[in-house]
């Protein structure tokens, strides 16, 4: 089932803009006029479900603050919704954002990973490459580096 979408919300050849507009099929499980939420097509997890803004946007610093505060108001809605369909101890809430983090569809999302008891998962902090080993004095250099940038 086709939907209206507004053609300068979408991006060609983005299959999640597709998913938006109902040219691809998704096992929708929540949808309101800034966000849809599907379940993943290859789950990491029983539950596992991708939420996304309906408006094309590739990194998460991209989203204006209409789609950036539907986004995190679902997440924060339909995680421990998730949690109770599929029975499970937690969650890992994630994005990756930018190829880098492993991002593979260029249109922003939030994994929402339901998590059981002794499942063999590791933390979000498995993510991480090799750790830094970072002095004080580095570390303060980050923090005043992040602030200027935040407060710019
Ligand atoms: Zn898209």
């Amino acid at each position: 089932m086709s939907r209206a979408v507004d053609p300068s919300r979408m991006s060609d050849d983005c299959i999640f803009c597709s998913i938006v507009a109902g040219d691809i099929p998704a096992r929708t499980v929540h949808e309101t006029d800034e966000v849809i939420a599907f379940l993943d097509a290859n789950p990491l997890a029983r539950g596992h479900t991708l939420v996304i803004p309906k408006a094309h946007a590739k990194h998460i610093g991209d989203l204006n603050e209409t789609a950036s505060g539907a986004l995190f108001a679902a997440v924060t809605e339909l995680t421990p919704r998730i949690q109770s369909a599929v029975d499970a101890d937690g969650a890992n809430v994630g994005i990756n954002d930018g190829e880098a983090a492993g991002q593979e569809v260029p249109h922003a999302h939030v994994h929402i990973i339901p998590r059981f008891e002794g499942d063999g998962g590791a933390p979000i902090h498995a993510v991480g490459g090799k750790r830094p080993n970072l002095s004080d004095d580095e570390l303060d250099e980050v923090a005043t580096a992040v602030t200027a940038a935040i407060d710019g």
